[in-house]
């Protein structure tokens, strides 16, 4: 059945997968962003009679009285920097989104009597202790360091959500999303297999930041997608916190060798510090993901990324012709 449905953060990278998909399915669509981190360039080709973009900062109390929020049945809030090097050079932004903005999606969903799906992350865990993480685990964050704006904020958000859930019965369910990738990452986004990819291809140093002994879960955008869906739909999910990443963990090390061999790359891998506070280890724990929503992976890191190396190749294929003519 058509459904009209909200994004926000739509112009960034997981939320234009979205966008696609949920248009694919025949549904309407209204994206919300105030493209901090993302861009129009990714919101290209949508059907201008399904799909409305506001360009607008989620926190905004006008966000509420739009009349595009009117009938809106599902909402996918998304809005909130995710690498490193966005949010940490906007920190109060980033809090505010995650706590102002998540509330006025809250009460959002509340008026329209919505469902929402509130993009949390494995950085709720920060630097943990318990190797793997299930959702049970409450974490190891540091407040007082450069990634506390993210991490905190995140936290207080899913607070806000236990919140509704609690005393409004708000059909909210929360993704702790581990490490999500594909081509749809900015060259210039800063996450890790953007600029490996970006290096490797280009034949620039690959940057391995520490001894690369640090472990990250990767997993394919694809996967993520359906896993975010799975979570809107199900009932049972109300009220829930569910990791969604790949449970295959990879040293960081062994990311830049895999990626260099992927991409048939002379680059040379290169060491460099330690970002303050860079957690050492991550795997999530999916059982419940698994139980609850019949949800897990199917793409392994080399098949995603052999399909990452692909797309990237013809993007930057296509602006070296572009600067030629
Ligand atoms: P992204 O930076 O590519 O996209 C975020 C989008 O939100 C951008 O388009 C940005 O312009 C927009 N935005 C930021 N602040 C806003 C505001 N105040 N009002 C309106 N729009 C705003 O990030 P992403 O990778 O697509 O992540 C999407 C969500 O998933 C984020 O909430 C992130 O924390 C979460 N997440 C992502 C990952 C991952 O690996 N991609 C992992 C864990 C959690
Ligand atoms: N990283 C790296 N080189 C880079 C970018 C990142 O070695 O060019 C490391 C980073 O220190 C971290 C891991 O890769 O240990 C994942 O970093 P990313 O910023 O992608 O995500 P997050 O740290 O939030 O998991």
């Amino acid at each position: 059945m058509k459904k009209k449905v909200l994004i926000t953060g739509v112009a960034g990278f997981l939320g234009s997968h979205l966008a696609k998909d949920l248009l694919d399915d025949g549904n309407l669509l209204v994206g919300i962003d105030n493209l901090s981190s993302g861009k129009m360039t990714n919101l290209t080709n949508l059907p201008e009679d399904r799909f409305t973009f506001i360009n607008i900062d989620v926190c905004s109390p006008l966000v509420a009285t739009h009349p595009a929020m009117q009938n809106i049945s599902e909402i996918y809030h998304l809005a909130s920097p995710a690498s490193p090097k966005y949010y940490q050079a906007a920190p109060f932004e980033t809090i505010n989104v995650n706590t102002i903005g998540t509330k006025n999606m809250l009460e959002l969903a509340r008026k329209n009597n919505a469902k929402m799906v509130y993009t949390s992350t494995s950085e709720a865990y920060g630097d943990p202790e318990v190797h793997p993480q299930p959702e049970t685990y409450r974490g190891n964050v540091n407040t007082w360091g450069p990634r506390a704006c993210y991490d905190e904020s995140k936290r207080l958000g899913e607070v806000f959500c236990y919140e509704f859930y609690n005393q409004y019965q708000t059909k909210v369910k929360v993704a702790r999303i581990f490490n999500t990738y594909s081509a749809g990452l900015a060259n210039d986004d800063g996450r890790v297999i953007s600029n490996f990819v970006t290096q490797a291809l280009k034949g620039n140093d690959i940057t391995v930041y520490g001894d690369g002994t640090q472990t990250r879960s990767f997993c394919y955008v694809t996967d993520v997608i359906r896993g975010l869906k799975l979570l809107m739909e199900k009932d049972e999910a109300n009220g829930e916190i569910i990791n969604i990443g790949n449970p295959v963990e990879y040293s960081i090390l062994n990311v830049a060798h895999l990626i260099k061999a992927l991409a048939n790359s002379t680059s040379t891998i290169t060491f460099h510090p330690l970002p303050q506070d860079d957690p050492k280890v991550r795997r999530p724990v999916i059982e419940k993901g698994t139980a609850l929503l019949g949800w897990s992976p199917t793409v392994s890191l080399e098949d995603g990324l052999m399909e990452t190396i692909r797309q990237y190749r013809l993007k930057l294929n296509l602006k070296k012709l572009k600067n030629k003519t």
